[in-house]
């Protein structure tokens, strides 16, 4: 039995009608940046992430560099963050010239951990915790961070917070929707995300007219009018093709996040029947609507072995992340070492992926438990 990490192509087959239709309509209108769909989709995601407004974007790595420059962010401002996650998140802060300050995270949420953001900001210099301006939680592997105590940080010492949500559409925090809760919410429709494109997209949501205004401004190179700019800003426009794709998507969205929670479901109750529960730990859900971007589990013993146990019974998995951020070299001038961020190290070492796609099948999820129980027989 095959059971790759992620399959496409039966999600595309149930919306293939839809999809066709819509793509020859803006073949037909030759109308293809920007324009009606993408603020059609604007509208939907701004209701369906209950904020006040949305912005498409070109990618999720455009919405955090736009939501940064739309903050004020550039060369001597700090921005805190964690080091286990996808590069992006970092690398949007150094690309403006600003330093990313890292912390760790709890050990079953892999989200960053308030009490490691206090220590790291009352271990600063004044001067440097002065120049910190802003934080960026990370929603990862599609459960929100800690968002209570990160605000009640981020309000003490006058930060933005701009949440990376591009593993968490729909995922929600004491009832708050990901990309509500902070000062700008990113969100990504790369297509392996619960909610992807046909290529690449993303998208920035806010609840803040100002910053819906100059998100707006600074996605057009900062033209406002056209061809008079006060400000400097890039290519950050989405594409119509993405954007109506995305909306076709998100229609069936609840639906698909239900099956993917089923799966984690099926899969905890498995591991549990099979006996499996002290050598991997299943991933905790501590906040309330987990949306199951990724299903992973921890492994303290031969997570490198099981990996490729399972590559050679065909079964797709992944290390989500092998190497945490402060330990990557385009970094090591940040000054950090083996040893700084102990959680992060352990899950970099210890985590792998399995699949968790709305479609999979009940006997493809038991097949996979049946080889975890068989590597470690
Ligand atoms: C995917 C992802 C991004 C980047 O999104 P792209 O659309 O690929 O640019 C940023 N942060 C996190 C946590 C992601 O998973």
């Amino acid at each position: 039995m095959q059971v790759p990490l992620l399959d496409l192509k039966a999600q595309y087959q149930s919306i293939k009608a839809e999809c066709l239709a819509v793509t020859e309509k803006i073949y037909e209108s030759q109308y293809f940046i920007l324009g009606p769909y993408v603020e059609q989709l604007e509208a939907e995601i701004a209701e369906y992430c209950s904020s006040a407004y949305a912005v498409g974007v070109s990618s999720g790595t455009d919405g955090l560099l736009l939501s940064l420059m739309a903050a004020g962010i550039g060369p001597g401002d700090r921005v805190m963050t964690t080091p286990y996650t996808f590069f992006a998140t970092a690398g949007a802060v150094s690309r403006l010239g600003a330093i990313p300050v890292f912390a760790d995270i709890e050990p079953e949420t892999y989200n960053i951990a308030p009490e490691s953001i206090e220590a790291v900001l009352a271990a600063m210099p004044a001067a440097a915790r002065r120049s910190v301006k802003a934080i960026i939680p990370v929603h990862l592997y599609g459960q929100c961070a800690e968002m209570a105590p990160v605000l009640e940080i981020a309000e003490k010492y006058h930060l933005l917070v701009i949440e990376d949500a591009a593993q968490a559409i729909g995922s929600e925090y004491q009832g708050k929707r990901a990309g509500a809760m902070g000062d700008f919410g990113c969100f990504s429709f790369f297509p392996s995300k619960n909610l992807g494109g046909f290529g690449d997209g993303g998208i920035v949501t806010t609840n803040s007219a100002d910053r819906y205004e100059t998100l707006k401004i600074l996605r057009v190179h900062g033209g406002h009018p056209k061809y008079y700019h006060s400000a400097i800003g890039g290519n950050f426009r989405l594409d119509a093709l993405q954007a109506a794709i995305v909306s076709i998507k998100l229609k069936y969205l609840d639906q698909w996040t239900a099956a993917r929670q089923k799966n984690a479901a099926q899969y905890k109750a498995l591991i549990e029947t099979a006996g499996l529960s002290h050598m991997i730990r299943i991933p905790i859900e501590k906040q309330n609507r987990h949306i199951y971007n990724q299903f992973v589990i921890q492994v303290p013993e031969k997570r490198d072995g099981l990996r490729d146990f399972l590559i050679q019974s065909g079964i797709g998995c992944e290390i989500y992340y092998p190497v945490p951020l402060h330990l990557q070299q385009c970094f090591a001038d940040l000054g950090y070492g083996p040893g700084d961020f102990p959680v992060s190290e352990y899950a970099a070492g210890h985590t792998l992926a399995l699949p968790v796609y709305p479609e999979l099948s009940e006997e493809q999820i038991a097949f996979v438990v049946d080889r975890i129980k068989a590597f470690y027989g």
